[in-house]
């Protein structure tokens, strides 16, 4: 895309890692701009003066963090999307993409794998509820802005993302990095806890893979579908646990706490996904991006450590 691509959320995982390929757009963080206020949010479109806004900032984190501060992921959430689409149209800018995420589903459908049309057919899961209705509260800004304004303001939701940068702290990371930290962390022989049953079944999208969909929805994603960013495999929490001790070639016992389990399914049809992204498009398969993933923490931590 020839235009001025402005991206919120430049510093977080998703953001550093669309840097990598698209280095000629501009990458803000909230050291640019406090995005909870609407003037800052005004200040920075002026001063870039983008064609297009990538809007990726939020308030993210696992289901520990979310169950734990849901005030503090809806004020953060609700006052940052709701100025960026804002401010962004008053700056005249028509082209806003913006990351949704699969927790902005219903917590229970009749069938999977859900489909964008899904989206209002129940509540979040509650623990995500927060997180998730201000992901919906977005997605009908966007509506009500394309249905009145006429601008091309779209959405996308992606389900659980994983790769190298993603946050490792055990307090308010996804399955996946705490996974990795706590093998990274264990020797063989070692019991790993972790939350819940073992149960429930998740996409896991590898981070690259959704930073090549990205400028292509950009590009061809102009419509009020809130379209769903997911790959094909859809493995049980403890199949992802055995297929990373396989790929890593390591050996743990495992046990689950039963503890706040989640979703039991929340797997997304990628069916128009498929329909924009090019015929030859392959998602990373689970055991190779977590084999990439552990390699890139494992080099990160003895850089680290000065070894
Ligand atoms: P992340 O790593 O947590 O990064 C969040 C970004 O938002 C950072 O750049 C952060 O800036 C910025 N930000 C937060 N509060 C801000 C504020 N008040 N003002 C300005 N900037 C602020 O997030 P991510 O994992 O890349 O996620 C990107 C998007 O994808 C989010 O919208 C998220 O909801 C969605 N998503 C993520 C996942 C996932 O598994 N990670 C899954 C589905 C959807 P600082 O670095 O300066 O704090």
């Amino acid at each position: 895309m020839g235009s001025k691509v402005l991206v919120t959320g430049g510093s977080g995982f998703l953001g550093t890692r669309l840097q990598i390929k698209n280095p000629n757009w501009i990458y803000i963080s909230s050291k640019d701009a406090d995005l909870t206020k609407y003037d800052e949010c005004v200040r920075v479109f002026k001063k870039y003066k983008p064609d297009a806004i990538i809007h990726l900032a939020a308030k993210v984190g696992g289901i520990k963090e979310n169950s734990t501060k849901p005030a503090e992921f809806y004020d953060t959430n609700i006052k940052v999307n709701t100025n960026v689409l804002e401010a962004a149209y008053k700056c005249g800018i028509k082209r806003v993409l913006s990351a949704l995420s699969t927790c902005t589903f219903p917590d229970v459908v009749y069938s999977y794998p859900f489909t964008e049309e899904n989206i209002f057919d129940g509540p979040p899961a509650i623990t995500n509820r927060a997180y998730g209705f201000t992901k919906r509260a977005l997605y009908i800004q966007t509506l009500a802005y394309r249905e009145q304004y006429g601008v091309n303001y779209s959405c996308f939701c992606p389900s659980n993302l994983y790769g190298p940068n993603d946050n490792f702290d055990l307090d308010s990371s996804h399955f996946v990095p705490a996974l990795v930290r706590k093998l990274h962390e264990s020797k063989e022989g070692d019991t790993l806890e972790f939350w819940g049953t073992g149960n429930p079944r998740r996409q896991q999208l590898y981070i690259d893979d959704l930073a090549d969909i990205v400028p292509i929805l950009l590009e061809k994603h102009n419509s009020d579908i809130p379209i769903i960013v997911a790959p094909n495999e859809n493995l049980r929490i403890s199949d992802l646990i055995s297929t990373t001790l396989k790929s890593l070639n390591m050996e743990r016992k495992i046990s689950f706490n039963k503890k706040l389990d989640g979703q039991l399914r929340k797997d997304g049809s990628n069916k128009k996904l498929m329909e924009i992204l090019p015929k030859d498009f392959e998602f990373t398969p689970f055991n190779k991006g977590i084999s990439t993933t552990y390699s890139w923490y494992y080099i990160k931590k003895q850089f680290d450590n000065g070894i």
